[in-house]
């Protein structure tokens, strides 16, 4: 814990669940994705922490801006960022919206199907549009496959088609799921980018732009490599495929930026055995699946959880406060908290900074969407 967020803690004394955000994680971890990527644009994935004190260090940090929806780029453009540095990179979007985004500046969008195209064509002429492929999700914990992207043989038709519809073919992407713990990921879909860009530009279509996505990840339970593999790894991927002709490329980290930085505070609830000779205890939190934990889904994502107390680890399922029996947040995984845990201790549940405080039912039981405070 650092001095600052100590000190927070020792001053405010906040009630229990809340999130508290160390601002200066964040900075260093943009830093340290720019050092090692300094080739590709940073578009933020605003969905991972849309605090305007988030946005706002990161675009003065020169950061760009991946946003969802008309709120999104709003909360981008409060921020200090020009349209110019936001795309609308949702590919499902209502052409009002588009219209809207276009009324206020944005000149960049995704798309990944023909009426997604027809949409812009209509409503965001001139603009630079990227078309989304499909690729494999193996070796990420939270997939962002199947409901995104669209076939290879599709992209090209759409990209070729896209001059006649009056909006710029700029480019391709693609996004290998979220916490990707393979850096070798992007290696097959960066050879279907290149087949792409070589087949369009027989046709005259000359893209400029690939966009990496996500994926980064943030150290949870489990070791990842670091932002420096990731780089270079993608990069001899680039060289492989695109040979002396490498082109723009654009990264849209999300969690990656803001998991690390922050620290849910919870309190034991209750502590119980469903019968004498249950082995494993159940730890029931003030927060759970409806109060931001919404990634411990199938125990996607593993955060560490930490006890003040030295007691021997002993095996617990641990669960959230509400009444729906979906709301238990590890029961397979393995985790082990002190024998000598209490009903009413504190735990730490780390690396909590990204999807969480904006992935919360806004009062499911009466319980309040959770507290953050940014530091
Ligand atoms: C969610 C999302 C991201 C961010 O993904 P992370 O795995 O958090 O880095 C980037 N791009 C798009 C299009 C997304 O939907």
């Amino acid at each position: 814990m650092s001095k600052k967020v100590a000190a927070f803690l020792n001053d405010r004394r906040p009630p229990t669940p809340f999130l508290v955000l160390d601002l200066g994680i964040v900075e260093s971890n943009f830093k340290a994705l720019r050092k090692a990527m300094p080739d590709s644009r940073i578009y933020y994935a605003v969905k991972a922490n849309p605090a305007p004190e988030i946005l706002t260090l990161l675009a003065r940090q020169g950061a760009c801006f991946d946003a969802a929806s008309v709120p999104e780029i709003e909360m981008a453009l409060a921020a200090g960022a020009g349209p110019e540095r936001i795309s609308y990179g949702n590919t499902i979007k209502k052409e009002v919206d588009i219209a809207r985004a276009y009324e206020l500046g944005v000149r960049m969008f995704a798309f990944d199907s023909a009426a997604e195209l027809d949409k812009l064509s209509q409503a965001a002429p001139a603009s630079r549009v990227f078309c989304r492929i499909l690729t494999s999700n193996e070796g990420a914990d939270w997939p962002l496959s199947r409901k995104f992207g669209c076939d290879p043989a599709m992209a090209y038709e759409l990209l070729r088609i896209a001059p006649s519809k009056g909006v710029v073919p700029y480019g391709l992407s693609f996004h290998v799921g979220s916490q990707q713990r393979d850096p070798k990921q992007w290696d097959n879909a960066l050879k279907t980018t290149a087949e792409l860009f070589q087949r369009l530009k027989v046709d005259g279509v000359q893209l400029q732009m690939v966009n990496l996505g996500g994926g980064f990840p943030t150290r949870y339970r489990q070791e990842v490599p670091s932002p420096r593999v990731y780089a270079r790894t993608i990069h001899k991927a680039l060289l492989t495929h695109f040979g002396n002709s490498i082109p723009d490329t654009v990264i849209e980290p999300g969690r990656a930026l803001v998991g690390s930085a922050g620290v849910i505070h919870s309190e034991v609830v209750l502590i119980s055995k469903k019968s004498a000779t249950d082995e494993k205890r159940w730890v029931f939190l003030d927060i759970g699946k409806f109060g931001g934990l919404a990634e411990t889904m199938d125990e996607a994502i593993q955060y560490p959880i930490v006890s003040a107390r030295n007691g021997r680890p002993e095996p617990v399922i641990l669960a959230g406060p509400t009444c729906d029996s979906m709301d238990v947040l590890y029961e397979r995984a393995d985790y082990r908290l002190p024998n000598d845990l209490k009903v009413g201790d504190r735990l730490e549940i780390r690396a909590t900074g990204a999807y969480t405080t904006t992935y919360a039912s806004v009062a499911f039981n009466g319980f309040q969407p959770l507290a953050a405070y940014y530091i």
